[in-house]
């Protein structure tokens, strides 16, 4: 089969002749109905040899499909099942993968397929290591479902973590109304009808989509957005701002606009830092940055999905054009999210 890889560190990816995986015990293998193209994919095409693991690997960490094959003693399963892929592949016998934080595996690290190494979706077929990563998808296309495992359950977990903060009356913003800031505006509001939902964003037609979301209020990036913010909140601030960009004047920004014991979010990889003192953010807010998120999570995100709460506006590409996908996301021309469908 073709897949879609990465051969060499700091050079472009390739489709490579490979042979179709035979699953182990235990195992699965998926025929891949769509792999999702993710920014965090565009920093793997530019990190160092040490940050990359083994090359070559297939790319694509944000997967569904229908399940081919049962390796042997794999059950729970049957050939032709909609699944999607809970992306970050633990141990399995740590204490946070016994508690579903496959993502903060104390062993890998929560380093799943298409990441580090291991063989990822973009490829007809995908192999998947234990049956407790798939999560039946029911009556969800695969090819739209995709984006569920990381654009969704990435949002989905920096809102669940908040979401005691966001009581009537409360306010959360979102800096960044690209693909996973659309989804984490529909995530608030399905979670949280009573918060005030503030998107900020650079670019207008994304501040549209926003609104079309779900949020309350749409503000242009800059000082006024600031005080628009502080006029909103009574001069307190945001129980919960978060950053889906992550440079350094929207970190700036989120910093203004936290309250006291508030939550300053960093979902974006934009690589920016925000400075901790005494003055800012304002006392007792926290800071931190999740990754991704839990399986449990994701079976939320699901149902979600299936109870169309949550939808994401996504592009499909095939195989073959996968390399043209990441150009026109690296240029910002992705409105949603793209999509990869191998198999059509
Ligand atoms: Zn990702
Ligand atoms: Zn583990």
């Amino acid at each position: 089969m073709q897949a879609f890889q990465l051969v060499a560190p700091q050079q472009p990816p390739e489709l490579r002749e490979v042979p179709v995986p035979e699953p182990g015990p235990g195992q699965l293998l998926v025929k891949v109905g769509g792999a999702g193209a993710c920014h965090s994919d565009l920093h793997l095409m530019e990190a160092p040899t040490e940050r990359l693991g083994r090359v070559p690997f297939t790319l694509g960490h944000e997967n569904a499909g229908w399940v081919e094959k049962l390796g042997p003693g794999a059950t729970g399963f049957a050939p032709g099942d909609p699944v999607l892929v809970y992306g970050p592949w633990g141990c399995g016998t740590c204490a946070n993968c016994r508690l579903g934080m496959e993502n903060y595996c104390e062993a890998t690290g929560g380093l799943g397929g298409g990441l580090a190494g291991n063989d990822g979706g973009m490829a007809p077929y995908l192999l998947v290591p234990a049956t407790r990563f798939l999560i039946p998808l029911g009556s969800l296309d695969p090819r739209a479902a995709a984006p569920l495992s990381d654009a969704a359950l990435t949002s989905y977990h920096a809102v669940k973590r908040s979401l005691h903060l966001l009581g009537p009356g409360s306010t959360a913003v979102v800096i960044g109304a690209g693909g996973l800031g659309q989804m984490a505006i529909q995530i608030l509001r399905a979670l949280s009808s009573s918060t005030t939902v503030v998107a900020v964003d650079t670019a207008a037609d994304k501040l549209a989509t926003a609104a079309r979301m779900g949020a309350d209020e749409t503000l242009l990036s800059g000082d006024e957005a600031v005080t628009r913010i502080k006029d909103i909140t009574r001069g307190q601030g945001a129980q919960l701002v978060l950053d889906m960009v992550g440079v350094d004047p929207t970190l700036r920004m989120a910093a203004q606009v936290a309250r006291v014991r508030g939550h300053l979010t960093i979902v974006g990889l934009g690589g920016g830092a925000v400075p901790v003192n005494f003055a800012s953010p304002p006392h007792e807010c926290s800071v931190a940055s999740p990754y991704w998120g839990f399986i449990g999570e994701l079976m939320e995100v699901v149902s979600l999905a299936q109870a169309g709460k949550i939808q994401m506006l996504v592009e499909y590409f095939p195989l073959e054009r996968a390399g043209e996908a990441y150009r026109l996301l690296h240029e910002g021309k992705i409105s949603g999210r793209a999509v990869i469908t191998p198999n059509g």
